[in-house]
């Protein structure tokens, strides 16, 4: 018989792994407090981006002397409550330190290329199979710099990104202009990811993928997921809202929600909910593909619905009101690139949305089998990047739970047992 696995989490992580168990042969159930594909979910509002270059931590040797810069004015892309953030300081000093040598940069970018280096096909043969293709698009990513002086202050991390298999090329003032002629403002260049795709409506994504797993036989509950009941090292249930229910395992897939749920069996990854906003504008695409305007840290988007404008890392209280000046600072900024936009986030035709990115201080996520608990595994914490390297984490999460089975080395940098020197306590 089958063993019956819970994931824990619906969001673009929990689904995908779903569909990876249920291929294994697990009989698989997804239990979520929401539904899939809701507005509470970080899969929900993401910027679309299926990015094999997003794997420069944005901790790196020279971040320290940027702080200003994302701090003071206001539009600028890092706010937040500094209580907090004080109460966090550990946190802030490992994300820190994770990146304060190339040595450690070079590690990390390592690490992300195993989720992100065939992001765009991965999802595309996934979309397929799901009947979900008109969904993703798979047109390249721009990034554009505003002045030399900005590019060559990045060539460094573009010069890895291509020793780690990258494609990419430089587009001149001119012919960014004529591929992309609805960017009003003249910039310097813009760096062409050529492999890098995106979906066009990331929540109706996780939606038709979750009805995809619903139809080859995985279950859906819609349950808040209380505590981990377990007995000699491991998992036998959940209490869940809907009352306790038996597991043979369980992968936490909560996304930032997911630490409480660690914590219970002995781990305690360093994980925080950075908040990120997106403002949406229903209009004819100014954009044949998707932009990140490096100057300002804001991804835009052309999306089913309009252009999604995405971005801003905001460290407060996970649970305290939406702060929809962040949203405001986001439609500010695209005025210096598209004077036509509406320039407040009242007006017709514009929506906005918070969520939680989750973020691991290491900015690594955490994909593996729990310390304590030899039928508990983890995929959380993917921060900026979690839409691109949900099918690969699927796999790992696989391999993680057959555990007979040899592991691919591309596992160890998100061992949860990393942080385990010093956080794990006995169960
Ligand atoms: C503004 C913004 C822009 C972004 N842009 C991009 C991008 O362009 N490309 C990219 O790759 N990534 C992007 N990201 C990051 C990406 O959205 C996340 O990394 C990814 O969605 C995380 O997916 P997840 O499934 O882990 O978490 P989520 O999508 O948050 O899902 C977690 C689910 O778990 C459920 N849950 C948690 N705990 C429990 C419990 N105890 N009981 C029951 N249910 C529970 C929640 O209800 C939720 O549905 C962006 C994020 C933000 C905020």
């Amino acid at each position: 018989m089958s063993v019956r696995v819970a994931i824990i989490g619906g969001g673009v992580i929990g689904i995908t792994t779903a569909i990876e168990l249920n291929r294994l042969g697990y009989d698989v159930v997804v239990l979520d407090r929401n539904e899939p594909g809701s507005r509470e979910a970080a899969s929900f509002g993401n910027g679309g981006w299926l990015c094999p270059a997003s794997i420069i931590p944005v901790s790196v040797p020279s971040t320290i002397w940027r702080w200003p810069t994302f701090l003071f004015g206001k539009s600028a892309p890092l706010s937040g409550n500094l209580l907090f953030a004080i109460r966090n300081a550990r946190h802030f000093a490992r994300f820190v330190t994770s990146g304060l040598t190339l040595e450690r940069v070079r590690h990390k970018a390592e690490a992300l290329s195993a989720l992100l280096s065939d992001s765009a096909d991965r999802h595309l043969a996934l979309a397929r199979k799901a009947g979900l293709r008109h969904l993703i698009k798979k047109d390249g990513l721009l990034y554009t710099y505003n002045s030399e002086h900005a590019f060559r202050r990045e060539l460094r991390w573009w010069n890895l990104r291509r020793d780690l298999g990258v494609k990419w090329t430089f587009l001149d003032q001119k012919t960014l202009r004529a591929e992309e002629p609805g960017i009003e403002r003249d910039c310097f260049g813009a760096v062409l990811v050529t492999d890098g795709g995106h979906c066009i409506d990331p929540a109706a994504y996780v939606k038709g993928l979750a009805d995809y797993a619903r139809q080859a036989g995985v279950q859906f509950i819609k349950a808040d997921v209380v505590r981990l009941m377990h007995a000699d090292r491991r998992l036998v249930g959940l209490e869940t809202s809907e009352g306790m229910l038996a597991f043979g395992a369980a992968v936490i897939c909560g996304g930032a929600h997911s630490r409480h749920l660690a914590r219970q069996i002995g781990d305690d990854p360093p994980l925080l909910s950075e908040r990120g906003y997106h403002v949406t504008v229903s209009t004819a695409h100014p954009l044949k593909r998707p932009v990140m305007f490096n100057d300002a840290l804001m991804v835009a988007t052309p999306m089913l619905d309009g252009i999604r404008f995405a971005g801003q890392v905001e460290i407060t209280k996970p649970d305290s009101p939406p702060n929809w000046s962040r949203a405001q600072a986001l439609l500010d900024l695209t005025q210096r690139y598209f004077g036509t936009l509406p320039a407040c986030i009242e007006e017709p035709g514009v929506s906005v949305w918070m969520g939680h990115r989750p973020a691991i201080a290491d900015e690594l996520p955490v994909i593996g089998r729990a310390t304590a608990m030899e039928n508990v595994h983890f995929a959380f914490g993917h921060g900026f990047t979690g839409l691109g390297a949900a099918p690969a984490t699927a796999v790992l999460a696989g391999q993680s739970l057959q555990s007979n089975r040899l592991l691919s080395p591309e596992i160890s940098p998100f061992s949860p047992q990393r942080f385990s020197m010093r956080t794990s306590r006995t169960v």
